[in-house]
């Protein structure tokens, strides 16, 4: 191989971004990503000369997709759909489908890159995709996201399939809008076959599928505090977002003892001083199910709380701060205040909800930090064990899937721990440690199939 292969850091940046010209979130994941492994790989000249980070960085395929439909009224609509397949070296492709009004090409192509690392870093076979659509559910009846999801699938079933890519949820699409679409799916193939995750158990999901990432994300911060010989009791957790992952974290870090007094959505976020409990999330979990009522509404549940419109909760004092809800929601004023306030963990339940400038400030003051391609990586495991219980259909209990799904976090936190060591430190990298674990199970995977 040409030594003119060896590029520098700013030079490969520079070629990121004149590839992906106005994909800035897709131009941010892969720099987070190579200032890790550029230094990792420096004194590796085989990764370099195969070319395996700028291959990584190029999805193997993006698919795009007219979605028509027609609304209640009879008028005839029209959507854009997606599925990037980023890498498959380590397994069929797999990552979730996200409905919302905000998603582009370059949000999806982020968001399939850093699943590649992610699913390598549970350890299962899986590699790296993501998709979706610009199309917002809020507001839709029932029907009206029944017919968007079948015309989605009605296109997408070319490309998926349960040895090739096996889509899940992500914002905007939980377990109603995964039945629509493997119905569609079974109904064009005329197959019953593992295609999708995060499928109803009584038809094949898994048991703690749905609570998975959030459940994931409180086990991994208290994985992370065994390292500093602290426990989450008492601790006080300001969690963002009002989802499937926000309410599972809340969830989770109540049980094992933490006082979580925030969630925010779209609308704003409420503040809770007495902290959540079983009684709130079960009144929550109602509230945000199907219609995604606005959190305005809680305090006239709980009066002791407030609400605070159009803002976010990274001002309200807090141990942990647990951001849950979509990307670049936490910047670099918010990283300061929390720091003022005495912050001492920040663990991302959302994927790269942390602008680069706030990644970077809680780096620099020592605090933990896990990236999300580490910290939620509990949902992609668990449609991991999903997939499995589809191949053998043997479906297992709830208790075996949270004991494999603690052992997984605890996998996962320990190669961060193992190639994230600031030595002379004592302290972890979180983000070096996910970068480049994930990198090198993909990139050796790569390395054996040669140039393809
Ligand atoms: P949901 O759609 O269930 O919830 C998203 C929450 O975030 C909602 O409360 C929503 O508000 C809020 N939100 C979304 N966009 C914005 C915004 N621009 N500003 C303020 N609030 C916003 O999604 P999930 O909980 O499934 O996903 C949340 C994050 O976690 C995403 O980054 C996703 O990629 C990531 N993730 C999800 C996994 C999963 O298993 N579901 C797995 C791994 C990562 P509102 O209620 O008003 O709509």
């Amino acid at each position: 191989m040409a030594v003119s292969d060896h590029v520098d850091l700013p030079t490969f940046l520079a070629g990121v971004r004149k590839r992906n010209p106005g994909q800035p979130e897709f131009v941010q994941a892969v720099q987070e990503v190579a200032e890790d492994v550029f230094d990792y790989i420096a004194d590796k000249a085989v990764y370099h000369e195969y070319q395996i980070l700028r291959r990584i960085a190029e999805p193997d395929r993006v698919v795009s997709f007219r979605v028509c439909w027609e609304d209640d009224r009879g008028n005839i609509r029209l959507q854009r759909g997606w599925r990037v397949q980023n890498n498959n070296a380590i397994g069929p492709y797999k990552g979730g489908i996200r409905f919302h009004a905000s998603v582009t090409e370059s949000v999806l192509k982020f968001l399939a890159f850093e699943q590649t690392f992610k699913n390598a870093l549970t350890g299962l076979p899986m590699g790296g995709a993501k998709g979706g659509a610009n199309f917002n559910p809020k507001g839709k009846s029932d029907h009206e996201i029944m017919r968007f999801c079948q015309s989605f699938m009605t296109e997408l079933y070319r490309h998926v399939g349960a040895d090739v890519d096996v889509p899940a949820g992500d914002i905007g699409v939980g377990p109603r809008e995964i039945g629509y679409m493997f119905g569609q799916y079974k109904r064009i193939t005329n197959s019953f076959t593992g295609v999708l995750t995060g499928k109803g158990v009584e038809y094949g999901g898994s048991p703690i599928r749905t609570e998975a990432t959030g459940y994931g994300v409180a086990y991994f911060l208290a994985d992370m505090f065994r390292t500093r010989g602290w426990d989450l009791d008492g601790k006080v957790a300001a969690v963002s977002g009002a989802g499937n992952v926000a309410l599972h974290a809340a969830e989770k870090l109540t049980q094992l003892g933490a006082r979580v007094v925030t969630l925010s959505d779209s609308t704003g976020f409420v503040h809770d001083r007495k902290g959540l409990d079983a009684e709130k999330l079960a009144w929550l979990k109602e509230h945000k199910a199907g219609k995604r009522a606005s959190l305005a509404g809680y305090v006239a549940a709980f009066p002791d709380a407030e609400f605070c419109p159009d803002r976010r909760p990274w001002g309200v004092e807090c141990d942990v701060a647990v951001p849950c809800a979509t990307q670049n929601e936490l910047g670099g004023d918010d990283a300061r205040e929390l720091l003022r306030n005495g912050c001492v963990a920040v663990v991302e339940g959302a994927n790269m909800p942390c602008t680069l400038e706030a990644v970077h400030l809680f780096k620099e003051a020592g605090i933990l930090y896990a990236p999300g391609k580490a910290a939620n990586a509990g949902g992609v495991a668990v449609s991991g064990l999903e997939i499995s219980q589809n191949a053998t259909r043997r479906p297992w209990t709830p208790q075996q899937v949270e004991d494999e799904l603690v052992k997984i976090m605890a996998r996962i936190h320990d190669q961060c721990a193992e190639h994230g060591e600031r030595f002379g430190t004592g302290r972890i990298d979180y983000v070096r440690g996910a970068n480049i674990a994930g990198f090198k199970r993909v990139a050796d995977a790569m390395l054996a199939f040669g140039v393809v």
